[in-house]
């Protein structure tokens, strides 16, 4: 089975992002790069020099929504009359959801104030340039084989980094495309989102997230491609050292929080005190993460003063 990675421009501090073809028949994309002019002319480029044409691709899977992975769907899908799959948790919001009013109470209720929620939907409103909703999206569940003439990747559904988050298992060498639920040199954020089969709630990420870990463990990857940078070849020391720079962030968060209870936005300021405007957003996902999995651990108590939840140690001064 032949494979290729490609590397599309973003606009986005984490760089490029890795995109692969799968040149077998059907030609499959997985991931297609950011809805920008230069992004679509380098997987023009890259699928040319591969002997292919973007007009081509006879089916798109999309490994989760965010716009860097997802945003040029749309324009392949027309291009190409390919089909879109990802997994049903995902497709609702690839399909155009206003993700901006969902998270709004989220947002209240972590105590961030309303200044900051201003700066939050301009920044979320600018990502949302780099994408471009999706009329057709088929859902692929945990799983199922994606088939080619020659050779399968099995669909590992691994919530986390986003609620439907896939990953592609092929089994015939152990190698794995991970997306951004294994990247070589950053921690992928467990991104903020509403619990999909309960929308009200947030869902558990972090908590999530390690159970995927442990469950690619299972399947002993020998090399896993990630979303962006380069590949993983040692899983059980990338597996050890995720874990334990999970509990040293529990531990410091433990630290932090005020003996009668911090909001989580007053827990995120004092995490990451240097936080840039745009970066605000994924500093608030990883402390509502990390004080999440701590209440599930009994590390920390959550109670709520009014209409805003603050968090507590459960152990130490109090
Ligand atoms: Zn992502
Ligand atoms: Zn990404």
């Amino acid at each position: 089975m032949r494979v290729h990675q490609f590397h599309i421009p973003t606009s986005l501090y984490l760089g490029p992002v890795n995109v692969h073809l799968v040149d077998e028949s059907p030609l499959t994309l997985i991931d297609t790069g950011p809805n920008l002019p230069e992004a679509l002319e380098a997987l023009r480029d890259n699928v040319h020099r591969v002997g292919r044409r973007l007009e081509d691709i006879e089916r798109i899977v999309v490994t989760h929504l965010h716009e860097d992975h997802s945003g040029l769907a749309a324009t392949i899908g027309r291009l190409s009359g390919a089909t879109v799959f990802a997994h049903p948790w995902e497709a609702d919001r690839l399909r155009g959801y206003d993700d901006y009013l969902m998270y709004l109470p989220l947002l209240e209720r972590a105590g961030v104030p309303a200044d900051v929620i201003q700066v939050l939907r301009h920044a979320y409103a600018e990502i949302r340039r780099l994408g471009e909703d999706i009329e057709e999206v088929e859902g692929i569940e945990d799983g199922s084989l994606i088939d080619f003439d020659r050779g399968s990747f099995e669909v590992l559904h691994t919530p986390g980094h986003t609620p439907g988050s896939i990953c592609l298992y092929r089994a015939a060498d152990r190698s794995l495309i991970a997306a951004d639920t294994v990247l070589a040199n950053i921690s992928p954020n467990p991104v903020l989102s509403p619990d999909p089969l309960a929308p009200s709630r947030r869902f558990q990420s972090l908590g999530e997230y390690l159970v995927s870990l442990a469950r690619i463990r299972v399947q002993a990857p020998t090399v896993i491609h990630g979303g962006h940078g380069p590949d993983v070849t040692d899983f059980e020391s990338h597996f050890l050292k995720t874990m334990r720079s999970a509990d040293e962030r529990q531990s410091t968060l433990e630290g932090l929080l005020e003996s009668g209870g911090s909001t989580a936005w007053e827990a995120c300021v004092a995490l990451f005190p240097h936080a840039k405007n745009e970066h605000r957003f994924l500093a608030l996902s990883e402390t509502l993460a990390h004080l999440d999995f701590g209440v599930s651990e009994g590390r920390f108590r959550q109670a709520w003063n009014g209409d805003v939840e603050s968090f507590a140690r459960t152990r130490g001064r109090e």
